[in-house]
């Protein structure tokens, strides 16, 4: 592809993934405007540092400072039920775009990606510490179910009604204290729409506990939404075809793994996670409150597993990742913040329930991708060679030495099969003193 030759011939997503990590920054965005992912003025703002003004910090929280800032790429060939995205990534971490771009080039050659929601509806909690008695307590609140859901529906998630969400359900659940007496807890089941919903639950909590406590004379201790969202779950599928089977079996063991071993799954969820949370981070969503499900979700059975699996079926390789990922693409700072609007733009997701379909999928994708590599060349060849550049900078290298320094590790990595800051620290100091006895 030879981006900007002719910058009226329309340019399609599968042209500009063709050789897009060979091109130069400029070359990149170029590549990004004509294909319609970005605009004149984004590319002004990017140019710029993705920094409108310095004051919105202030906006967002207190005692502020100054800004983080954190890399921002885009990962590539991904397809995603039949249609193609460009990903933004906001990540520090070395070699996540580019193993999520490689893998994701892999099952658009040899496969497919699938997802779909189960469920719509988040979770509001409202807990009352003891009550007295319990089953006095539930037929009370049920006869009034009916009323309150109408109520908060009309005073408070009337927006959401009107986008054909709002309360939907309300469940009472006794929760055993562990001293003979009962919990009460009550569950306020809500479609969000495109909102991940977290205010706006709280508030029609909230506005349930007077009503409750007038009814049963019992004291509401506190209301808040659940991150344990198992009501709205979202499934990513992969289906390879062109698979050795060596290879499909090995990655079959390792997910067998980390869905039998807690020590294990925890590192594997991790990996899911290096490619879900750096769209979260890119759409200004909150990434919190989707690790917190993910992990409440993975010991669902009581132990920690797996969020993914991995099976063979025929000559097929299967994968499914199944997990409450509660995203906005209203509210919060998704609008507010520039760099997550222009995301949001870039990425072209219609409504909230595509963009946690496309969280899933790349989530999936990039496990399949470190599952590959730790069946075949382990974690350092894929890993390590990237990290050499971090390395290099750490080190101290100036933009001369860098490429020296880095050859001279990448020497070191194959020889030894192992490569630290320490190599790095002697390389450089090595390079130096050759220059000053030649100076
Ligand atoms: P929000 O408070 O900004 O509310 C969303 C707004 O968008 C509503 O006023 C709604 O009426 C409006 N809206 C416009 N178009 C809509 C559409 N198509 N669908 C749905 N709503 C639409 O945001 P929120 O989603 O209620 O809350 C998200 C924020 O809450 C995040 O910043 C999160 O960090 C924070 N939070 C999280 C937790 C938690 O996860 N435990 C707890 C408290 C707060």
């Amino acid at each position: 592809m030879e981006i900007g030759k002719n910058s009226k011939e329309p340019i399609t997503l599968s042209d500009i993934f063709k050789g897009f990590s060979k091109l130069s920054r400029e070359e990149r965005l170029k590549a990004l405007m004509q294909a319609g992912v970005l605009e004149n003025a984004d590319i002004e703002y990017l140019q710029r540092g993705g920094m409108k003004d310095f004051s919105l910090g202030e906006k967002f929280i207190e005692n502020v400072i100054g800004y983080f800032q954190m890399p921002l790429g885009v990962a590539t060939n991904f397809r995603i039920d039949g249609r193609d995205y460009v990903v933004p990534m906001a990540v520090e971490e070395t070699s996540i775009v580019a193993a999520a771009s490689k893998t994701a080039k892999w099952i658009r050659d040899s496969g497919a990606i699938s997802t779909r929601l189960i469920g719509q509806d988040i979770i509001g909690q409202i807990q009352l510490a003891k009550v007295k008695d319990f089953a006095k307590f539930e037929a009370q609140i049920l006869k009034f179910r009916q009323l309150w859901m109408d109520l908060s529906n009309q005073e408070v998630a009337f927006g959401l009604v009107r986008r054909g969400g709002g309360v939907r359900d309300l469940v009472v659940r006794r929760v055993p204290r562990g001293d003979g007496t009962d919990m009460a807890v009550i569950h306020i089941h809500m479609n969000p729409v495109d909102a991940m919903g977290a205010n706006i639950i709280n508030q029609v909590c909230e506005f349930l506990k007077a009503p409750i406590e007038e009814v049963t004379g019992e004291k509401v201790t506190m209301c808040i939404l659940s991150n344990l969202v198992d009501t709205r779950l979202t499934e990513a599928q992969v289906i390879l075809e062109k698979i050795e089977p060596d290879l499909a079996e090995k990655i079959e063991e390792a997910s067998l793994f980390a869905q039998q071993d807690p020590y294990r799954a925890a590192t594997n969820n991790k990996g899911v996670l290096n490619g879900m949370d750096p769209i979260l981070i890119a759409t200004g969503n909150d990434w919190r409150a989707v690790e917190a499900g993910v992990h409440a979700y993975a010991s669902r059975d009581g132990q920690y597993r797996s969020i993914t699996e991995w099976k063979r079926d025929g000559r097929f390789l299967v994968g499914t990742l199944r997990a409450p990922i509660v995203v906005g693409t209203v509210g919060g700072v998704t609008t507010l913040h520039p760099t997550a609007s222009m995301c949001l733009r870039m990425l072209n997701v219609e409504s909230a329930q595509e963009l946690s379909r496309v969280v899933a999928a790349v989530g999936l994708v990039q496990n399949l991708g470190a599952l590959k590599a730790l069946t075949t060349v382990g974690i350092i060849e894929g890993h390590m060679k990237l990290h050499i550049k971090n390395l290099t900078l750490a080190a101290g290298a100036d933009e001369e030495e860098v490429p020296l320094i880095q050859k001279k590790l990448e020497e070191i990595l194959a020889l030894k099969k192992r490569i630290s800051l320490s190599h790095a620290i002697e390389a450089l100091r090595e390079l130096r003193s050759r220059v000053q006895t030649h100076s």
